[in-house]
């Protein structure tokens, strides 16, 4: 059977025929778990010919991985409209630092997002640092400040939709289009719409990186990122992850693969609930804001709806003038919704959060907002009940004010 894209096919349709190819899985529905780090040679004459059989995607030695993990590759490059190939990492956050290293060098100046991801802030600041490239973070919302950013050591821009935690939706097509006419590399963390919901590449940019542990695994067992990207980016990419070691297990390969099929619908289903549960959220008294880009109204509702396919089920939600003890009894009382980090699982977590700490450009409360407005809980929505779990919601509110 083959199953390689012709493109003709529909996202939904390629999630589940994506990496079948006769060459992973011969004559069963999954490619089995190729467990291996030694290759047997015939003999000297073949064993020189390993390194370009790995080029042809034959198996060479286990680092370069096998075809469990290349099958992942092809469904997942399958799925990212413009990308040449994937490449695999440890977890999601590895795939961002992978791909930075891919495209910066000592003396560059990266550009990061102020609402981009807590520890993509922190490498930019540690690591990347100490390597010798600057950072400089800039307000994703305002165009303006953005192109005054650049100078011309600047090398790339890192992106991210909607805004980690506060879920701002910025305009990445102007964004990336900006970076690109100076030369300036884009990378996206694209882990909240995956490409099914913000085809990222097609949007203009150029490394698309996903964080697999999220909606991919889905199941709240798994960690492993991806970046994808044409062929220029893919190429620098996978030298980078070879020279990094990076290497994920068929084990874990085969779970992602799992996960991945049924990913269409569980997006559908936690999209669907997350909204009930905004709109709901949205008309209490209790509740200064819901930041959730599919609520009408909300802020960057509109660009959402003009460059996203589709969405999911984590947003936040800003408690009005109440204080962190009041907060910590709303969350406290839940009983659906574990407390944790992570999220894409299917099932329901919250997380209390302020935003001060981890916002250098961005105003938080945002202008107009009551100053007392500022303890947030994101949400993560799984696959539960939609009225059991605004239920649990509205006995955490009322625990919050002492009921
Ligand atoms: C969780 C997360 C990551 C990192 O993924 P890990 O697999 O936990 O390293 C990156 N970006 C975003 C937006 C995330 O939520």
């Amino acid at each position: 059977m083959s199953s390689r894209g012709d493109g003709t096919h529909r996202p939904a349709t390629r999630v589940v025929t994506g990496g079948r190819s006769g060459d992973f899985a011969d004559h069963v529905v999954n490619p089995p778990v190729w467990r291996a780090s030694t290759h047997l040679y015939d003999d000297c004459a073949s064993l020189r010919e390993g390194p370009k059989a790995n080029a042809d995607g034959r198996f060479f030695y286990g680092r370069r991985g096998a075809p469990t993990q290349w099958a992942l590759c092809e469904a997942l490059t399958e799925l990212e409209a413009g990308a040449a190939g994937t490449v695999l990492y440890p977890s999601g956050l590895a795939a961002i630092v992978g791909s930075l290293m891919a495209v910066l060098r000592s003396g560059d100046v990266l550009l990061v997002a102020d609402n981009a991801y807590d520890p993509t802030r922190n490498t930019a600041m540690g690591l990347l640092k100490q390597f010798g490239v600057e950072h400089r973070f800039f307000d994703p919302l305002d165009l303006d400040a953005y192109r005054t950013a650049f100078c011309d050591r600047t090398r790339a821009v890192m992106l991210e939709v909607p805004g980690s935690l506060t879920m701002e939706v910025c305009d990445i097509p102007q964004l990336a289009a900006i970076a690109r006419e100076r030369g300036v590399v884009s990378l996206i963390d694209n882990t909240w719409a995956t490409a099914l919901g913000f085809p990222a590449l097609e949007r203009g940019c150029d490394i698309a990186i996903t964080a697999l542990t999220k909606h991919v695994g889905g199941h709240s067992d798994l960690m492993m990122g991806a970046a994808s990207a044409g062929e220029r980016w893919y190429r620098r990419l996978r030298i980078t992850a070879q020279q990094l070691g990076h290497v994920v297990s068929p084990d874990d390969a085969a779970l992602a693969l799992r996960g991945l099929r049924t990913m269409p619908l569980r997006l559908e289903r936690e999209t669907a609930s997350a909204l009930a549960i905004a709109e709901w959220l949205d008309q209490r008294d209790d509740v200064a804001h819901v930041l959730c880009p599919m609520l009408p109204g909300s802020p960057g509702h509109a660009l959402w709806q003009r460059d996203f396919t589709g969405a999911c089920g984590l947003f936040s939600f800003v408690i009005a003038g109440r204080d962190d003890a009041a907060r910590c009894r709303l969350v406290d009382r839940l009983e659906l919704f574990g407390i944790g980090y992570s999220w894409g699982g299917f099932e329901s977590l919250a997380l209390p959060f302020d935003v001060e700490p981890v916002r250098t450009k961005m105003a938080w409360p945002k202008d107009g907002w009551g100053l007392e407005d500022r303890h947030a809980v994101r949400l993560s929505i799984g696959l539960e009940d939609t009225d059991d779990l605004i239920a649990d919601l509205a006995r955490g509110f009322a625990a919050m004010d002492g009921g």
